[in-house]
């Protein structure tokens, strides 16, 4: 192949390029559009006018020893396990301000759990823990929130927990921090406080299994992609929540969130 052949075949192709570009936006309208068109889950980026889109969110359980331990459990390095909420089950809190958040129906006993948020821009399946932290895209401060008394109950009867933990707005989320300007979270303080009094304070060092652990362990199970975020565990002293009280959460390196129950 000659220079010209090879130019007339790179011009060729961007053209082709080109127009199939231009008339991707013609096509999507052309074919069959939702019945009932659903909104897609997005969370604010920092620093960026574009959002992140959410494909799922994974939380991991009884992450850190003494939160195990205060659940019933033995703190052992046993496998780490994992559960979902739907992807429109968050609830985004932007900085510096104060989110109402409804409490829900059914439950007695609301829990707040503070949590690490790691959010994916790629993924794949049985990726090694040393190269899991090339798929996150960033970190944000989340709170895991609980209906307790449904999800004991349904763990004693041995029935899935989703009423306990996967439900209308109970992935409460801050923006999301790319990892570009805050580096990874594999350390720092991490706390919660009720009405002013802190009652969750642990740091992420105390976590069983790391972000990066984590990531390995749901890529064997799941193939991971962009869009895919992860609930990384609360420390201890969980506890319950009534209307008109004020939650603040706290991580080194990141914004304060803060919400209040109503
Ligand atoms: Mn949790």
């Amino acid at each position: 192949m000659n220079n010209l052949d090879r130019r007339t075949i790179l011009t060729t192709g961007a053209i082709a390029l080109a127009g199939a570009a231009a008339s991707a936006p013609a096509a999507a309208q052309a074919g069959p559009k939702s019945m009932f068109p659903v909104p897609a889950t997005t969370i604010p980026i920092v620093g960026e006018t574009d959002v992140y889109q959410v494909r799922r969110i994974y939380c991991i359980g009884r992450n850190y020893a003494a939160h195990a331990r205060e659940m019933g459990s033995d703190p052992t390095r046993e496998p780490p396990f994992f559960f979902q909420k739907p992807t429109d089950a968050i609830q985004n809190v932007a900085v510096g301000s104060v989110a109402d958040h409804p409490y829900p129906s059914l439950t007695k006993n609301y829990h707040y759990e503070v949590e690490l948020v790691a959010a994916l821009k790629s993924g794949g399946t049985n990726i090694p823990a040393e190269k899991a932290l090339d798929h996150v895209y960033g970190y944000a401060l989340g709170l895991d929130m609980t209906r307790r008394d449904l999800q004991r109950a349904l763990g004693d009867e041995k029935k899935p927990w989703e009423i306990g933990k996967s439900f209308d707005r109970s992935a409460v989320l801050g923006p999301i921090h790319p990892a570009a300007k805050t580096g990874h979270f594999t350390k720092g303080a991490i706390s919660l406080a009720l009405n002013g009094t802190v009652k969750q304070n642990s740091n992420l060092q105390n976590m069983i299994w790391s972000v990066a652990e984590q990531i390995a362990k749901l890529s064997d199970a799941f193939e991971l992609k962009a869009g895919d975020i992860i609930y990384s565990g609360t420390p201890e002293n969980v506890g319950p929540v009534v209307k008109g009280d004020v939650l603040l959460c706290k991580l080194e390196g990141l914004p304060d969130m803060s919400i209040k129950i109503v």
